[in-house]
């Protein structure tokens, strides 16, 4: 982001963090640094930290950490650019005006916002539909039915589609080129190309919004026993499902707040658990959740109750979405509404109250798969098989082994599997996946070694000697295998390019514990590296490497290999002491 020379460098050069930061968090001075409470979790006791001197702001207690735009990103939730704005803004540094594009791109822009302000007038169009015309009464009557009133119609800006055909598109034709009107969505053309006609009619329309509250799309209802019973807007320059959450934009705050979502599978559903004072309600409006959307989700909070319709599609579409959350490192529980009921169904026949209540009491995801795998045949051997195949790849996906061990325990018991043997099976599953498998940073605790870690910090400190160090460790491989291997790697890949060291980008590159383990290095208190010191950290590795080979030397003349062999090993094992002892 921040490239050396570039005005993003230069911002975050001039920029006072700590003033920057200080806007959002009260900070106390503590020795050369700052700290205050994390504003990204609940704290009682300060553990936030915001160093002036590197220039970064790091939470020792919920990881998060970075340059000053990531902390205004974070905050504001915008993107890059607006960062850069707003830093420089608060700073009073003056910044260029935003380079202008290519033909193409305004081109590409001019489009996007032609669309979004057709989506506008269509809104307007759909809602006067349902409020001013006969047909629309009729829609009113509908909606009252299913207990909406006035004051939610209007909070969702539910309006309606004639069943002309071509009546929304009489009032954009004159506005609108055809080709515009063609690429929106709004309107279709009919098979053999030659005529315009509307796409949604009679039907009640719910217009989506982007996560910036503009409305990109509509979701529409048959009135009557029109086929489907659901018709959306397809794939537009503005719109794309697998990118957009419905009712995000209003969620925002309440996501915040309570830090958890609850998804729920269409935006009724949506439109009725918000009603019920559940605010912080999303939908993925089709049954399958995509990725992006879990990015989307995870910029607010990492904490989902997954609330489908309970029906065949919807158990699929919940276990799927389960299987990809706990990939994006979400805690996930589920509600399951007694009845078979979906969120709308149960809120309307239940109440909201009770629908409060359910959500406070819905069980971990592991609860409720376990649930659905009792449903399975456990009388015979194959059953319980086809009952532990079901948990186990999700049971793998748990990052932590305790907790992963604690749900086997729990698996075992419930299905009445013999423990052991589960055991075997789920160890056996993990290990397939090792490298993926992450521990939790609070049972790692201060992981690396002072050699490293030292190192590490000179790596990312030691303008004048960081180039001849990282040859050095590279050369010699010396950090091959060491816990903190994934940290020099990036370091030292960063420093032989030869450009300046931006240790924000290093550390965003990390997978999540070495990157806590990284920002906690950075903020060690130590005086200015010398290449001496630089020296002997380096010394001690390669002893370190030394003792690692004669171990293995060891372990392989203990196999009692055959004689020319033997001599060898022998002859390096004789090597490798000489090397030790003359270190010494
Ligand atoms: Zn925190």
């Amino acid at each position: 982001m921040a490239e050396a020379g570039s005005t993003a460098e230069r911002v975050k050069q001039q920029a006072d963090i700590v003033r920057v930061v200080g806007e959002y968090v009260r900070l106390k001075k503590t020795g050369k640094d700052f700290s205050g409470l994390c504003p990204f979790h609940q704290e009682k006791t300060p553990s936030f930290t915001v160093s002036p001197i590197k220039q970064i702001f790091y939470c020792f207690g919920c990881g998060k950490g970075g340059d000053i735009f990531n902390f205004v990103m974070e905050m504001e939730r915008c993107d890059f650019p607006d960062a850069l704005r707003l830093v420089a803004e608060k700073c009073g540094i003056s910044i260029p005006k935003p380079k202008p594009s290519s033909p193409a791109e305004r081109t590409q822009s001019s489009v996007r916002a032609t669309l979004v302000e057709m989506h506008r007038e269509a809104q307007t169009f759909f809602v006067n539909q349902l409020q001013g015309t006969a047909e629309g009464k009729l829609a009113r009557a509908y909606l009252e039915d299913r207990g909406m009133d006035k004051a939610t119609i209007d909070r969702f800006g539910i309006g309606y589609a004639p069943s002309g055909g071509d009546l929304l598109l009489r009032h954009l034709k004159g506005k609108y080129a055809e080709k515009l009107l063609g690429e929106s969505g709004l309107v279709s053309r009919e098979q053999n190309g030659s005529r315009l006609f509307d796409r949604f009619r009679r039907r009640i329309t719910f217009p989506i919004a982007n996560e910036g509250g503009k409305i990109v799309a509509f979701g529409c209802r048959a009135l009557g026993d029109d086929q489907p019973k659901y018709l959306n807007s397809p794939e537009t320059p503005i719109y794309s499902k697998s990118n957009l959450l419905y009712h995000l934009d209003r969620a925002k705050e309440a996501l915040r707040r309570s830090d958890f979502a609850v998804l729920v599978e269409g935006y009724m559903d949506a439109i009725a658990v918000a009603r019920a004072g559940v605010s912080n309600v999303v939908a993925s409006c089709g049954t399958s959740l995509a990725e992006p959307q879990i990015k989307l989700l995870g910029r607010f909070t990492k904490r989902v109750i997954v609330n489908y319709d309970p029906d065949t599609a919807g158990q699929a579409a919940t276990e799927r979405s389960i299987a990809i959350l706990l990939e994006q490192d979400f805690e996930v529980r589920v509600l399951a509404l007694p009845g078979k009921a979906d969120p709308d169904k149960f809120i309307r026949e239940q109440g909201a109250d009770a629908y409060i209540k359910l959500i406070k009491e819905s069980p971990p995801y592991v609860d409720y798969l376990i649930a659905r795998a009792r449903h399975m045949d456990m009388t015979t051997a194959e059953g319980k098989l086809r009952a532990v195949n079901f948990l186990l790849p999700y049971v793998q996906k748990i990052p932590n082994r305790i907790l992963r061990s604690e749900w086997a325990t729990r698996i075992a018991q419930q299905l009445r599997l013999d423990e052991p043997v589960l055991r075997a099976a789920l160890s056996k599953a993990a290990a397939e996946r090792r490298s993926e498998v992450k521990t939790q940073p609070e049972l790692v605790g201060r992981a690396a070694k002072p050699v490293e870690r030292q190192l590490i910090r000179m790596l990312s400190e030691g303008e004048g000697f960081r180039r001849e160090l990282s040859e050095q460790l590279q050369q010699g491989q010396l950090y091959h295998g060491l816990e903190t291997e994934k940290i020099f790697a990036a370091l030292i890949v960063a420093s032989l390019s030869g450009q300046a060291l931006q240790t924000t980008e290093i550390a965003a590159a990390l997978e999540d514990r070495d990157r806590r383990l990284f920002y906690e290095i950075l903020l060690e208190e130590t005086s200015e590296p010398t290449w001496d010191e630089a020296q002997s950290c380096v010394d001690a590795l390669r002893h370190r490497q030394a003792e690692r080979q004669l171990a293995d030397v060891q372990r392989s003349i203990e196999a009692s290999p055959a004689g020319p062999e033997l001599r060898d090993l022998l002859q390096r094992k004789q090597d490798l002491m000489r090397r030790l002892a003359a270190a010494r």
